[in-house]
């Protein structure tokens, strides 16, 4: 900790204006009566468990990096999903998986007259869900509001613990205040919250910083997001690949030293790599069974857009059509753009690199690029060495001699989908170690403790 992170040197964006050219490229999607690529993976491995529910433009605030360009609080709602249609939609996407993770988000999501209807509802399908937001319209009524509803929780973003730079960026006087007033309303009602931080030429070295500010504040998890310049950010410059390196670097370490609070880098999957690379018993990756960070987009994956778009995720505009028009069951399950996600012919480095089971770069950046998603993320700096791939723990089942007790089993189905490989390899291999044969509920709470404590499980988005 403590270490500071280099002067920015600005370098040119790469972003460009080609526009948003829909360059579908040749993928190999399974041929019929085929299960999946021939890699052990099956359907069960392409369901959503994360869906970003963009569902409103309408924002309090004018961020310079808003992917949605969302606009004010009063426009921005014309073609939006009515209420009737986000329940349906609700409603469709527990057709595929109810396990899924929703995060409802906009623009400023509680800005939206109907909104806390809508969370109702999905929480009465039993989706787990939470709110991305700027915290501005959280106060103690709207915090226990979301808890008696069943959120599980919010993110709330600060971009600089100076309240001028986040005030700037953000557009308005006191936003600052305004977040920190939300995460302190939350803490008061027992609400759960995430700090999100987007890391960009102009805060990027306070991090050191705000991961001792967001541990201090109690945050149990602290997301990085590192952007891609598109919407309103277009016009921005991204940081640097080698700074992506000694910042991802950086958050790898953290893992270490944090250990009640998570400290993950969101769409920056060559993290996954690092954590790799400094420890491939690293709990974090997808060699591990860790199936959350990393990109996900498409796979397990997707966005809603405020009218209905499907896409695989909020950097890439790329719609497999629109839930006003078609079932997001169908969309979901039979679209063209989404299977290239899940048999990618990645090119460039990305295809030739050993990580790319565990990585595969980002896919929005060279889309935004040149068009052309399939192709190798520019902003990873390492060079494959040819080596075999190393594979996701999913696809690769383990001989085991400890056994789990019917309660234990119960408990273990009903652990998220994406976390579930990751929970039971941790837990098996401590019985192992300990010489226990048989795991039980008992176990998996004494581990659950020594984890976090005696704090509910921690939200992870
Ligand atoms: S494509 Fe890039 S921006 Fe989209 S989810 Fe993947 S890593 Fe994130
Ligand atoms: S070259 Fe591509 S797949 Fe390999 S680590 Fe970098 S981003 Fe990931």
């Amino acid at each position: 900790m403590g270490k500071s992170l280099p002067i920015f040197q600005p370098l040119k964006s790469l972003t460009n204006k080609l526009g948003f050219q829909q360059n579908v490229t040749r993928f190999d999607a399974p041929s019929q009566g085929q299960e999946g690529p021939g890699d052990g993976r099956t359907v069960d491995d392409f369901k959503p468990y994360l869906i970003a529910l963009n569902l409103t433009k309408r924002c309090n605030l004018r961020c310079a990096h808003c992917y949605l360009d969302a606009t004010t609080k009063m426009g921005g709602g014309a073609d939006e999903l009515t209420t009737a249609e986000c329940l349906r939609l609700i409603d469709q996407i527990a057709e595929v998986n109810r396990g899924s993770l929703l995060v409802i988000t906009g623009g400023e999501p509680l800005v939206r007259p109907d909104i806390l209807d809508i969370a109702q509802h999905a929480v009465s399908q039993g989706f787990m869900v939470v709110f991305g937001t700027n915290g501005m319209m959280i106060d103690d009524r709207m915090a226990q509001n979301l808890v008696e509803i069943g959120v599980m929780g919010v993110g709330i973003s600060i971009d600089s613990l100076d309240p001028q730079k986040h005030n700037d960026f953000r557009g308005l006087p006191r936003a600052w205040e305004g977040a920190v007033a939300g995460i302190e309303a939350c803490k008061r009602n027992g609400l759960q919250f995430q700090v999100h931080f987007s890391a960009q030429p102009m805060n990027y070295q306070e991090l050191p910083e705000v991961v001792k500010w967001a541990h201090q504040l109690g945050a149990k998890v602290l997301n990085v997001f590192f952007m891609v310049c598109t919407g309103r950010g277009e016009e921005l410059t991204d940081i640097t690949p080698t700074q992506y390196e000694e910042v991802l670097g950086f958050l790898v370490d953290c893992q270490d030293q944090y250990t009640d609070m998570l400290v993950r880098a969101r769409c920056a999957p060559h993290f996954k790599r690092l954590a790799y690379e400094k420890d491939p018993n690293s709990p974090i990756t997808k060699a591990q069974g860790y199936m959350g960070g990393g990109c996900l987009a498409g796979t397990n994956y997707a966005r809603i857009t405020p009218n209905g778009d499907l896409t695989p995720c909020p950097y890439m505009p790329l719609s497999a059509g629109n839930v006003r028009e078609k079932s997001f069951v169908d969309l979901w399950e039979r679209s063209d753009i989404f299977d290239s996600f899940r048999y990618p012919h990645l090119k460039g480095k990305c295809g030739d690199c050993e990580y790319s089971d565990i990585c595969g770069g980002c896919r929005a950046r060279p889309y935004v690029d040149h068009g052309d998603w399939l192709d190798e993320d520019q902003w990873c700096l390492y060079t494959p060495k040819g080596g075999e791939k190393i594979k996701v723990a999913f696809n690769v089942p383990e001989a085991t001699l400890v056994e789990w007790d019917e309660a234990a089993q119960t408990r273990l189905s009903r652990i998220p989908y994406f976390l579930r490989a990751m929970v039971k390899k941790g837990v098996e291999r401590h019985a192992t170690e300990q010489g226990i044969s048989l795991i039980t509920i008992e176990l998996m709470e004494e581990l659950r403790k020594k984890r976090f404590g005696n704090e509910k499980p921690v939200f992870k988005f």
